[in-house]
């Protein structure tokens, strides 16, 4: 969670944006990783592989954004009850293990949007290309001014996650650069 203050005394608020896996453009997530594990895609998305961790943690510490998780194992929601997601999801955590965000990379290439924008009953999650400037995300960018989080760590040219007036988000493919 990123916190941050608009405006000033004694009208000044704090505001609150979800921050996830930017994918650097320079990981630097992707250079302290001994094994590998973690890699830049063709397409730019920055993933984990699972079966090369070794789950040192390394990752975690060098991510600017905190986009990293370690997963130490299963918790439920219930206690001693599992959910029907939670049984059906399962087989892709793997223990001791970092994690993070990947856009949920088989939904986005089969053309589907990443699991929590379709599921947002808010409509606060929007996902798009932003070098098609008719798109949803364009568009919303150029009527509210979206910005880039942190853009003095220069790490983030390739992909861009825009935090805007409504959490609006929006990724640039690596290709259309
Ligand atoms: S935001 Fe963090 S986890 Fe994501 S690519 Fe950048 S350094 Fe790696
Ligand atoms: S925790 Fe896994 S992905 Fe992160 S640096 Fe270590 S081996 Fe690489």
């Amino acid at each position: 969670m990123f916190k941050y203050e608009r405006g000033k005394y004694p009208n000044a608020k704090l505001g609150y944006l979800p921050v996830l896996c930017m994918h650097c453009a320079e990981p630097p997530c992707e250079e302290v990783c001994p094994t590998g594990a973690t890699r830049i895609e063709e397409d730019g998305i920055v993933v984990i592989d699972a079966d090369t961790c070794i789950g040192c943690k390394y990752c975690i510490v060098a991510c600017p954004y905190g986009a990293r998780n370690a997963f130490r194992g299963r918790v439920d929601y219930f206690e001693g009850r599992r959910t029907p997601f939670e049984a059906e999801r399962e087989s892709e955590h793997v223990p001791g293990t970092a994690e993070k965000c990947d856009f949920c990379l088989d939904r986005v290439r089969e053309g589907r949007e990443p699991a929590c924008v379709e599921a947002c009953v808010g409509d606060a999650r929007i996902f798009g290309d932003l070098n098609d400037k008719e798109s949803e995300v364009s568009r919303l960018i150029t009527r509210r001014g979206g910005f880039q989080l942190n853009p003095e760590l220069g790490r983030s040219r390739r992909y861009t996650i825009c935090r805007m007036i409504k959490n609006v988000h929006c990724r640039r493919l690596k290709k259309q650069v």
